[in-house]
């Protein structure tokens, strides 16, 4: 069965279609600056790369050009072959706790729940709505970001505000990234061939997150109830006294507008930097001896580890640890600077396996005699989201 997986952004709509349930790929690619000048594509084919320019002044557009390439290319010879198309959609609210086949219901539910995601939902809807013309014939699945953390207990989601904040407006920590921390949990849990065990996955990209996941489900998780809480991020500030918005509004005369872009555009590691979001950057600084880079690491790893332990104590001990995504995935230096923190709890690490282990390559990072192994993960959010959708079609 061909199954598409798809991530549809404001400007871009990234794809991968697999054979299921082989789990293989068959063709992936990212369409990019779409309803803006100069939009192009690329797709990753048989270990190709091509890069096309287009005219994209919609998703339609893109969705089109994708559905003539799946056939000039070969990968389907009728569009009714693709059964299945998984949409990852950033927020679900309470109400997901679970991928589910869209219908009218769901797209309005996704719709009410753009309040709580102004810059992600409708631009996931956008995408939806473009597959639901372009492959009429196929199942749409939606695949929620917030749905893995859906089985958080009420003393872990709630914030200590008036109870109305919740029950009227919805105030309560969600969680991101969620397809991401279920493939990495699954895949720990295969690796120690273990149902039954407390892993921490740490997230670490441009947006970052860690969750405490038992048996398999999400116990914690350091995103709220927006995705600029927890770790310190790219350029996202993480955790602050709430206090300092007011304050700020105050001097500088900024509305709470500016302010929030502020929080989630100029903070984390570019705010304390001030060299840039993007980690290897400021790691070339490190290496120059730059006294903001050096500190804004710091910053970083100290969030990260802060919240490491928490979780360690929070699930009474682990298993596993594991790192994934861009900065998890790649920096050795961001590891080693981590679980050199995490000495007093017996996690040693190896120092050439931590080397060794980046540019997608999976496996441990920690020595035999290490109390918790640590694992780099690469994620594939893509996979999980194919998984679902063949899942639910097949139910
Ligand atoms: P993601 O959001 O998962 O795509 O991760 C993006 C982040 O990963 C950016 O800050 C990148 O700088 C960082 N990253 C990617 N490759 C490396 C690398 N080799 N070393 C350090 N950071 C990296």
């Amino acid at each position: 069965m061909k199954i598409l997986s798809v991530n549809a952004g404001s400007s871009s709509l990234k794809f991968q279609a697999y054979e299921m349930p082989e789990e293989k790929v068959l063709i992936s690619g990212v369409f990019e600056r779409i309803g803006i000048d100069n939009s192009f594509y690329t797709i990753k084919i048989n270990g190709e790369k091509i890069k096309k320019e287009a005219i994209l002044k919609n998703h339609e557009d893109a969705v089109k050009i994708l559905t003539e390439e799946l056939i000039n290319y070969k990968v389907v010879n009728d569009l009714k072959e693709i059964e299945g198309v998984g949409h990852r959609v950033v927020h679900g609210g309470d109400k997901y706790k679970d991928s589910v086949i869209i219908d009218e219901e769901v797209l309005k539910t996704v719709e009410e729940l753009s309040d709580l995601a102004p810059l992600h939902n409708p631009a996931n809807l956008i995408g939806i709505r473009a597959f639901m013309k372009e492959i009429p014939e196929a199942k749409q699945i939606g695949c929620f970001d917030t749905a893995f953390h859906q089985t958080m207990d009420e003393e872990r989601f709630l914030y200590a505000v008036p109870n109305e904040w919740y029950t009227k407006y919805g105030v309560r920590k969600y969680g991101f990234h969620g397809m991401s921390h279920k493939y990495v949990s699954n895949r720990v849990m295969e690796i120690l061939d273990e149902k039954f065990c407390n892993i921490i996955v740490c997230h670490l990209g441009n947006g970052g997150s860690i969750s405490a996941v038992r048996d398999g489900k999400c116990v914690d998780t350091t995103m709220g109830f927006t995705p600029n809480a927890g770790i310190v991020m790219g350029s996202r500030s993480g955790d602050i006294d709430y206090s300092i918005i007011p304050y700020i509004m105050k001097k500088t005369g900024k509305t709470i507008e500016e302010i929030d872009s502020i929080l989630n555009k100029q903070s984390g590691m570019l705010g304390i930097s001030e060299i840039s979001s993007d980690f290897r950057d400021i790691e070339a600084k490190i290496s120059e001896k730059d006294k903001k880079a050096i500190m804004a690491h710091y910053l970083f790893v100290n969030s990260v580890v802060s919240y490491i332990a928490k979780y360690y104590v929070e699930l009474g001990g682990v298993d596993a640890i594991a790192f994934t995504a861009g900065v998890g995935e790649n920096s050795p230096h961001v590891r080693n600077m981590v679980i050199k923190r995490l000495a007093c709890l017996g996690i040693k690490l190896d120092k050439e396996k931590n080397e060794e282990m980046r540019f997608g390559k999976e496996g441990v990072i920690t020595k035999d005699v290490s109390s918790v192994p640590c694992y780099v993960i690469p994620t594939n959010e893509e996979l999980m989201i194919a998984e679902d959708t063949y899942r639910l079609i097949t139910k």
